[in-house]
């Protein structure tokens, strides 16, 4: 059993704490790893650092050492991926094969932002005779990356991967039970003298005092963040005092729209696997599936029995469909929302925690998918993120659009029909930002991705989630 360091100025070093966060495979309960549980002494030692390196080297500056840079990461992860894989679902408990595609993620986030990296142009332009004006892109400076534990590396190289493309040094603050993954990774950065030493630290911990102190800190000038709506309102509200730039990507409660002429059958299983994917802990997750009354029977019907084939169990099994929840308390919250739609609906199917032999020390729940709820119902409108799926019905497509952008959330949709017209309809009036057209969680390095009204501000990935890591600069020339 390993305890992680902090990274910081290119040593690996303990916090000053002296304490440790423990990392729990949640399918079994045992120990997986320690990291260091950080202190505030520990990110400013990590800020000054970064921001001397970011000002002390060329990395603002030479495109092609940052282009290098993040080449050689990415074949260093390939490398490794199938250790690093295993260490995910360890530290995680999510399938093995979807571990395998966030790593796979990961290197392509860094491969298309290092072709990125030599692309970040400017403009020109001249509005008068005597007069000649350009605008520059520049990095920010020193940017603090918070991430979450659901999907701890794709998400994390979302961001990290343009950030550092942009030129920026940076300080990676992951999720508590989710820094041994993230450490390996960094482990691997270290050994590629491209970097300049101390371009990026890692600094594990708890996220109010970590997180926080990062958000404090009037040396860091851009706060990325990844995480629950409720925390980043908080990180939003802490960040105005030091007028740093934010980019939040938060909680979601995604609407499938089933209309009568669809695949019915793909639409509701491709619906159903974008929910029960991760054990439904995945912010663009599918949590909601609308369907047009005359096929509703049918389809309830379908996703029953797709739910109930799911093999769950340990990630590491290669036939496991779906992992344990991450931890106690969420588990408690999952629950908790099921007995609240039992109270006001019907349970179609699940609906319990998973007991027997192979569950008994993890945190397993069956399945579920509910109904006969009301639009205004908490398990409706809130965002549970487990395996529960909330299946209602609609009558006309106006009625499908007015329940789709029934809840604060806007982070992604699905709509299912053969009818183009209809389709370009609805996604123009469907509020999320990834709207997909029969299909579902389809995500690309050169596609942006972000959230309307309650699930965030700016956008990942693409060339505006590169642009979100720069500052506009217009320098103007009198002739
Ligand atoms: P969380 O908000 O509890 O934590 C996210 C990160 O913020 C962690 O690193 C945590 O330590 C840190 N943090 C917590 N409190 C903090 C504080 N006061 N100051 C600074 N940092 C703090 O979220 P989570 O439980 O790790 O992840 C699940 C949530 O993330 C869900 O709501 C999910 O929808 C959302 N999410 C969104 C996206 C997206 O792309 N929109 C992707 C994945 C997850």
């Amino acid at each position: 059993m390993k305890t992680y360091l902090n990274y910081i100025n290119g040593t690996w070093m303990s916090s000053q704490s002296g304490e440790l966060l423990d990392s729990i495979d949640p399918a079994t309960g045992a120990l997986v790893a320690h990291t260091q549980s950080s202190t505030a002494h520990d990110v400013e030692l990590a800020v000054q650092t970064v921001s001397d390196a970011y000002t002390g080297s060329d990395w603002g500056s030479n495109s092609h050492r940052r282009a290098n840079a993040l080449l050689k990461w990415a074949d260093a992860i390939e490398a490794r991926a199938e250790v690093l894989a295993a260490l995910l679902t360890s530290e995680n408990g999510k399938p093995i094969r979807e571990a395998r595609v966030e790593i796979a993620g990961a290197i392509d986030a860094l491969r298309y932002c290092a072709g990125m990296a030599r692309n970040v142009f400017g403009r020109t332009f001249q509005p008068a005779a005597d007069n000649f004006g350009f605008i520059m892109k520049e990095p920010i400076g020193v940017v603090a990356v918070i991430t979450p534990w659901n999907w701890p590396v794709l998400l994390l190289f979302r961001d990290l991967a343009p950030c550092l493309a942009a030129g920026n040094g940076v300080i990676i603050k992951p999720a508590e039970r989710t820094g041994a993954i993230t450490a390996e990774l960094l482990a691997l950065l270290a050994d590629i003298p491209a970097f300049p030493a101390g371009i990026a630290a890692l600094v594990t911990g708890l996220g109010t005092v970590v997180g926080n102190a990062l958000v404090e800190h009037p040396a860091v000038d851009m706060i990325c963040f990844t995480g629950s709506t409720a925390v980043g309102k908080v990180l939003m509200q802490k960040a105005a005092a030091g007028v740093k730039k934010v980019a939040l990507e938060l909680g979601g409660k995604s609407p499938n729209l089933v209309f009568e002429d669809a695949d019915l059958t793909r639409a509701i299983e491709t619906s159903c696997r974008s929910l029960f994917m991760t054990s439904g802990q995945i912010c663009m997750a599918g949590s909601r599936l609308l369907v047009h009354e005359s096929v509703y029977e049918k389809a309830v019907d379908i996703a029953k029995t797709f739910a109930e084939s799911l093999r769950v169990g340990h990630g590491r099994l290669e036939t496991t469909d779906m992992g344990p929840i991450i931890s106690e308390k969420q588990l408690d919250k999952v629950l908790h929302y099921i007995e609240q739609g039992r109270r006001e609906g019907r349970v179609i199917t699940g609906g319990y925690r998973l007991r027997g032999a192979e569950y008994d020390n993890g945190l397993f729940i069956a399945p579920t998918i509910l109904d006969n709820l009301s639009p205004s119902s908490c398990v409706v409108q809130e965002e549970i993120f487990g395996p529960v799926l909330v299946m209602e019905k609609f009558r006309t497509e106006e009625e499908a659009i007015r329940l789709a952008n029934i809840t604060p959330y806007g982070l992604s949709a699905g709509v299912w029909t053969k009818d183009v017209s209809r389709a370009l309809r609805v996604a123009r009036q469907v509020q999320a930002g990834t709207v997909w057209v029969n299909g579902y969680n389809k995500s690309y390095a050169e596609a942006e991705s972000g959230g309307y009204k309650h699930s965030g501000i700016g956008r990942a990935r693409g060339v505006e989630g590169l642009m979100e890591f720069t500052e506009t600069k217009h320098v103007n020339i009198s002739i």
